[in-house]
């Protein structure tokens, strides 16, 4: 048995546009083109330039199995004889197999749009398998998969995908690399367009939605309306600037679309497969969520994890985390918080964004507990892990609320600096997170106003953080500093910065005001759990004998470590009362709460 999908000739260069993605060279050929020139070579340079190393050597995206490793990999499948033309999932299917072809061989093709020819993306022979990353995100196809040349497939559906994740170390290891290397080359290539999205470069929307893409690893491409690519892509799908942003995808076409709309048409909202509550539903997708997805799936827990605006939280706005253990040279939060992501799909967690949590009911069903999220639907778990973190605070300043997302940041990563890029900016707070966003904005050529309210930097930073900052040419640190103005029109442009002690205001120009000023516990959704006066959540010995009801005398027991005031309902990261407000405490703490997990559903049973 021989393998003969591998990659195309354009290994050198293996996002060339319009090129089979991961099949043999000479098999699959891109249909010829009707799609507007520049368009077309707009979109690939785009593709091309997209940044980012990628994740696995695009090389393992099409492995050859040896027989032994192959039979494996049919034993967790379903035969089916096939005939040239049959179709085995095409644009639109929810819960597609992964399919592997034992003879005979399949093509995938983007089908034609308004706006782009058919492509052939790949072909498949005998000894290799169609699938990519949206087998274990639950994201709907957008590609067509069609039998070549007759001969069986077998079909593994997504539960027994899942098996094989967690019982066969050597297989899945394969099959992972195998999947999440497809995303990166299809997301280099301009043959698998999925997702366009066009918007203006300032626009809080677009950001929003840039944001959700990017987090989501959907793959995507942006153009700036402002650009000629962003001219053409409006001329060709007739939108207008009050469309925007819109995502233009195969057959269809989001105009002021938003992640939540997005996220639907993807098939990535809220759905559950199983009709079985869930062993536990784990609310916020940040570091400390993530951790005890990645736990509860790995030990065999059925997990759902949500998140209201998408995977991350905090930690992925974060441009650089130094502190966290093992990674000497630091690490954008992004990065690691997308690893996590992927870490909790393999192991079979179903996520979904944006899904926001609305109340919890503090009356258990039976033995279960009823999350209600925002969209009306119901989730009925064992178990429930608050990691919902803390929101941002902002300044108490007239026309803020236009300018979020328009020039007012509460990070600073790629996304939001390169609007900014060489342009004065100002970041306010004196915490870390202050520090590294104005390090960050200097080292992209801004010149860094950053303004404190206390009397010395130094009071709540890090020593490292300060000798640099103080040292940094393009940075001046304005102490017993406030801004208290703010200017602009659709953006804002200018802020005034008052300096308490010398009683002196000055108004000076500004792409971006970036704060960093603390934040909230996100615990308005919630009633009936016993909090702090500060409102962040109190849990084991937290809790006095007041806090705890009738509940606990019929449990007979004493809240378990992270255990809220609510038996079965647990508490982690920023949101829990006294955390350490660090991405390593709140993964220690959703990692360890999933112990506790397990005893209280034990002691349901
Ligand atoms: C810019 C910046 C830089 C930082 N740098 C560092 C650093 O270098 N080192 C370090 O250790 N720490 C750093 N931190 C702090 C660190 O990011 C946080 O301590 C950490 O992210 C907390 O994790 P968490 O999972 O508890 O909460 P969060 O990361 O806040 O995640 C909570 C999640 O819950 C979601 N959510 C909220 N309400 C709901 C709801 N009702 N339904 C569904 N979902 C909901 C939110 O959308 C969010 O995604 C930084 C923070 C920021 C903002």
């Amino acid at each position: 048995m021989t393998t003969v999908n591998e990659l195309s000739r354009t290994a050198a260069a293996p996002w060339a546009a319009r090129g089979p993605v991961f099949s043999q060279p000479g098999l699959a050929r891109p249909a010829a083109g009707a799609t507007p020139h520049d368009l077309d070579r707009l979109r690939a340079s785009h593709a091309r330039g997209r940044p980012g190393k990628p994740l696995v050597p695009t090389g393992v995206a099409s492995p050859r199995l040896g027989d032994e490793l192959f039979a494996r990999l049919l034993a967790y499948g379903t035969p089916h004889e096939t005939h040239r033309g049959d179709v085995l999932f095409r644009p639109g299917d929810e819960d597609v197999d992964l399919i592997v072809v034992d003879r005979g061989s399949v093509e995938v093709v983007r089908t034609e749009t308004a706006g782009a020819p058919a492509a052939t993306v790949a072909t498949v022979d005998v000894g290799g398998f169609v699938g990519e990353l949206n087998l274990l995100t639950g994201q709907n196809v957008y590609l067509l998969c069609r039998v070549r040349e007759g001969g069986r497939v077998y079909r593994v559906s997504p539960e027994r995908l899942r098996q094989l994740m967690a019982n066969d170390v050597e297989l899945s290891d394969i099959v992972f690399k195998a999947l999440i290397a497809r995303r990166e080359l299809l997301q280099r290539s301009t043959a698998a367009l999925a997702v366009e999205i066009v918007g203006a470069d300032r626009s809080a929307a677009a950001l929003a939605l840039r944001t959700y893409a990017a987090r989501q690893r959907l793959i995507h491409l942006w153009f700036d309306a402002d650009t000629p690519a962003g001219r053409a892509m409006m001329e060709s799908f007739g939108l207008t600037e009050d469309d925007l942003p819109a995502v233009v995808m195969p057959g269809t076409t989001l105009t002021q679309a938003t992640p939540g709309g997005l996220a639907d048409k993807l098939g990535l909202s809220y759905r559950r497969s199983s009709a079985k509550p869930a062993d536990v539903t784990i609310v916020g997708a940040g570091p400390a969520g993530l951790a005890a997805a990645v736990y509860g799936a790995s030990e065999g827990l059925d997990t759902v994890l949500l998140d209201a605006v998408s995977t991350g939280g905090q930690a992925a706005a974060s441009s650089r985390i130094e502190n966290y253990l093992g990674f000497p040279f630091g690490l954008s939060g992004a990065d690691l918080t997308g690893l996590a992501v992927l870490q909790a799909l393999k192991f079979g967690a179903q996520l979904a964004s944006p899904c926001q949590a609305v109340k919890l009911d503090t009356d258990r069903n039976g033995d279960l507990l009823r999350l209600h999220l925002q969209g009306g639907e119901v989730i009925d778990s064992k178990a429930v892990v608050i990691a919902t973190g803390a929101r941002y605070r902002a300044l108490p300043l007239e026309r803020w609320p236009d300018f979020e997302g328009a020039g007012i940041y509460y990070a600073a990563t790629e996304l939001e600096a390169r609007g900014c890029a060489g342009s004065p900016v100002t970041v306010v707070g004196g915490a870390n997170s202050a520090g590294q966003a104005a390090l960050y904005l200097a080292g992209r050529g801004s010149e860094v106003s950053l303004v404190v309210r206390g009397p010395d930097i130094a009071t709540e930073m890090s020593a490292y953080l300060v000798d640099r900052l103080l040292a940094h040419p393009r940075v001046t640190v304005l102490c017993r500093s406030e801004v208290t103005r703010l200017d602009g029109g659709d953006f804002l442009e200018e802020v005034t910065i008052t300096d308490r002690t010398a009683g002196t205001a000055q108004a000076q120009p500004c792409a971006g005001l970036f704060c960093f000023i603390g934040a909230e516990p996100a615990t308005s959704w919630l009633t009936g759990i016993a909090t702090g006066d500060d409102g962040f959540i109190r849990t084991d010995v937290q809790l006095t004998d007041n806090d705890l009801g009738p509940a606990w005398t019929t449990l007979g027991r004493r809240p378990l470590p992270f255990e809220t005031s609510i038996p079965a309902v647990f508490a982690v990261g920023d949101v829990h009362s006294g955390s350490m407000k660090r991405v390593a405490a709140a993964t220690g703490e959703g990692a360890s709460a999933i112990a506790s997990v397990h005893k209280a559903i034990a002691a349901l049973a």
